[in-house]
C-alpha cells in the first residue's frame, strides 16, 4: 500500500465505543452493536437501549451477514466532505438490515445506474465484485433491491463498510 495522498478521504476516528465496530470492519466484518440485556441491535449504539431501556445494555458487537434491502436512497451530487470530490455523484443508500427488522444503516452505495459510468470504478477494481458487474443485466436500484455489505479499503487498517447491489 502506498501512502494516503493529501486530500484523501477522512479516515474514521473511532472511539471508546466505536472501536470494535472498525476492528471488524478492518476483516471485512460487519459488526453489529447487541444489547445483551434483551438481545436487540442497535445502530449506533446508545448509552441506554432504545429497545429494553436498560442503562446498563453492555453492548456486544457481533458480526451478521451485512445483507439487506433498500428502504430509500439519496444521490449526492455535491460533496460536503473533502476527499469525496471526486466520487461525486455517488448513492447513499438506506438498508434494512436483515439482522432485525427496521434495523437501518446508511452506507454508500459502491454499484448503481449513477456509477457505472464514473472514473472511479475505473480505478478502483477491487470495488468490483464480480464480473457481472461489467457484462450481463446490471442489477438496478430500487426499493427493496438486495444489498450486500462491502467494505472500501480506505488507509492501511482502515475500512469502511459500504453496500453493493446483488444480483436477484
Ligand atoms: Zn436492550
Amino acid at each position: 500500500m502506498s501512502d494516503v495522498p493529501a486530500g484523501a478521504r477522512p479516515v474514521p476516528v473511532p472511539d471508546e465505543r466505536s472501536q470494535p465496530y472498525w476492528d471488524a470492519a478492518a476483516e471485512h466484518v460487519l459488526a453489529i452493536a447487541r444489547c445483551s440485556r434483551c438481545d436487540t441491535f442497535s445502530i449506533p449504539p446508545d448509552i441506554v437501549c432504545s429497545h429494553c431501556h436498560s442503562t446498563e445494555p453492555d453492548f456486544t458487537f457481533v458480526p451478521v451477514s451485512g445483507r439487506g434491502v433498500v428502504r430509500s436512497w439519496t444521490v449526492m451530487h455535491q460533496s460536503f466532505v473533502p476527499g469525496f470530490d471526486d466520487l461525486v455523484p455517488f448513492v447513499l443508500v438506506d438498508v434494512e438490515l436483515d439482522a432485525q427488522a427496521d434495523l437501518r444503516m446508511i452506507g454508500r452505495l459502491l454499484d448503481g445506474p449513477e456509477m457505472l459510468d464514473g472514473p472511479e470504478m475505473l480505478d478502483g477494481p477491487e470495488m468490483l465484485d464480480g464480473p457481472e458487474m461489467l457484462d450481463g443485466p446490471e442489477p438496478s436500484l430500487a426499493i427493496g433491491a438486495p444489498v450486500v455489505v462491502a467494505f472500501e479499503d480506505i488507509a492501511p487498517g482502515t475500512s469502511v463498510p459500504a453496500f453493493t447491489l446483488e444480483p436477484r
